[in-house]
C-alpha cells in the first residue's frame, strides 16, 4: 500500500480560509486525487500555526499573523472523513508542556513534528529568515539538527517531518563546509533511541534544493539506526498527492525499505509497500 501522511487541505496562503477549504467537498477532491495515483492511506496534517490555539504554545509575530482558525472546527470536519486526522506541529524548545496540552484531548490519529525555526528565525521562508549576512551555515546546521534531536526526544510526535529541511534553499552560501553527516549525528542518535517514524518527503523536489527529504546519507544512517519510515508528499492541493512517488519508491527500495508506517489513534504499525503502483 502507498501512504501520504502529510497533506494540507489548502495552499500556504493567508487568504486560504478554513470555511472554504475545510469542507466535505474539498476532502472529496483530495480523495479523488489520491485514487487517481493509487495512494490508499491519507493523513491530513494542517499547520498548527494557522490555529488561534497555537498562540498558547508560542507567540512569534508570524504566528500572530497566521493564527486565524479554530482547531476544533478542523478536527470536526476531517475527523469523520476517510482522511486520517493529524497535525503538523512545530517543536518549540521549552514549550513542550504547552504543546502537549494542545494535542491531548483532541482526536488526532498522528502528529507530524516539524522544525521550521531556529530561535525566532525561519529556515524556509524569506520573512524572518535566518539566512542573512551574519549567519554561519555550519552553525545553523548544528543548531538545526540539535533541535531535531530535541523534537524526537520530546516524545510529542509520531512522524519527524522533512528531516533535513535546513537544506531547503540548496545554495552554496547556505550549506555547511563540513560533511553533513557530522551534523546529522545527534538527530540520528535520538531517532535510534525513540519510536518516531522518519518522513521520506517528495516536497524537497519542489524546492530550490530539488531533492527528496532526507538526503541519501541521512537515510542510510536512519536505516542503520533501525528507524521506520513514513511516506509523504506534503501536498497543498489535490494534484500534488503522490507527487514524484516513483522517485520516492526507488529511493526507499535502494535503501532496503519495503514497509511504511501507518497510524491509528497515535499507534504505529507497518504495512508492506508491496507492488508499487506506477503513479504519474
Ligand atoms: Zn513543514
Ligand atoms: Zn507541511
Amino acid at each position: 500500500m502507498l501512504t501520504d501522511y502529510h497533506l494540507h487541505l489548502r495552499p500556504d496562503s493567508i487568504d486560504a480560509d478554513a470555511d472554504s477549504y475545510f469542507t466535505p467537498d474539498n476532502i472529496d477532491r483530495y480523495l479523488d486525487g489520491a485514487a487517481a495515483v493509487g495512494v490508499t492511506e491519507l493523513g491530513c496534517a494542517e499547520h498548527m500555526y494557522r490555529f488561534t490555539e497555537s498562540l498558547e504554545v508560542w507567540s512569534h509575530p508570524s504566528w500572530e499573523e497566521w493564527a486565524l482558525d479554530d482547531i476544533d472546527q478542523y478536527c470536526d470536519v476531517v475527523g469523520p472523513s476517510p482522511i486520517r486526522l493529524g497535525l503538523e506541529a512545530d517543536f518549540v524548545p521549552g514549550a513542550e508542556d504547552r504543546l502537549e496540552q494542545l494535542l491531548s484531548g483532541r482526536p488526532f490519529e498522528f502528529v507530524v513534528g516539524s522544525v521550521h525555526f531556529i530561535g525566532d528565525r525561519s529556515l524556509d521562508t524569506e520573512e524572518y529568515t535566518i539566512w542573512d549576512d551574519r549567519s554561519d551555515p555550519d552553525e545553523v546546521w548544528r543548531r538545526y539538527f540539535e533541535t531535531i534531536a530535541g523534537a524526537v526526544r520530546s516524545g510529542l510526535f509520531d512522524i519527524l517531518a522533512h528531516p533535513d529541511l535546513v537544506k531547503v534553499w540548496g545554495r552554496a552560501n547556505r550549506l555547511p563546509s563540513r560533511d553533513p553527516r557530522y551534523y546529522y549525528e545527534p538527530a540520528i542518535e535520538a531517532i535510534a533511541e525513540s519510536d518516531i517514524a522518519v518522513e521520506v518527503s517528495t516536497a524537497g523536489i519542489r524546492k530550490d534544493v530539488a531533492e527528496i527529504y532526507p538526503a541519501p546519507a541521512f537515510m542510510e544512517m536512519c536505516v542503520e539506526a533501525g528507524a521506520s519510515f513514513a511516506l509523504s508528499s506534503d501536498a497543498h492541493e489535490p494534484d500534488q498527492i503522490g507527487y514524484e512517488y516513483p522517485r520516492a519508491l526507488e529511493f526507499l527500495a535502494r535503501h532496503g525499505v519495503d514497509e511504511l508506517a501507518v497510524f491509528e489513534s497515535r499507534r504505529r504499525s507497518s504495512a508492506p509497500i508491496g507492488d508499487a503502483i506506477k503513479c504519474q
